[in-house]
């Protein structure tokens, strides 16, 4: 079990959706295709996140590389057991 937190800047995301492509469990668009983080805590200002428990290898490394498609790098993810950020 890893848990890790996703941090999303709404306000700057450009709608590429690779996010939505490689993630769809936790990305989808909405009606002005833009992402929306699933299930993550508002903190104002455009600012979402999101701690996930992932038991999953394979669901652990889409998050990962959900975050590093993103062209304009909206997407930041921090492995809370360790403290290391991964994108
Ligand atoms: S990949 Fe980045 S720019 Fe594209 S929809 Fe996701 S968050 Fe927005």
């Amino acid at each position: 079990m890893t848990k890790i937190k996703i941090e999303y800047d709404y306000d700057n995301c450009i709608g590429a959706a690779v996010c939505v492509a490689v993630a769809p469990d936790t990305w989808e668009l909405d009606d002005n295709s833009k992402a929306i983080l699933n299930n993550a805590k508002d903190l104002g200002n455009g600012q979402f996140e999101l701690i996930l428990d992932i038991d999953d290898p394979t669901r652990l490394t889409d998050e990962i590389e959900a975050a590093k498609g993103c062209p304009v790098t909206v997407i930041k993810v921090t492995n809370l057991d360790t403290g290391e950020r991964l994108v």
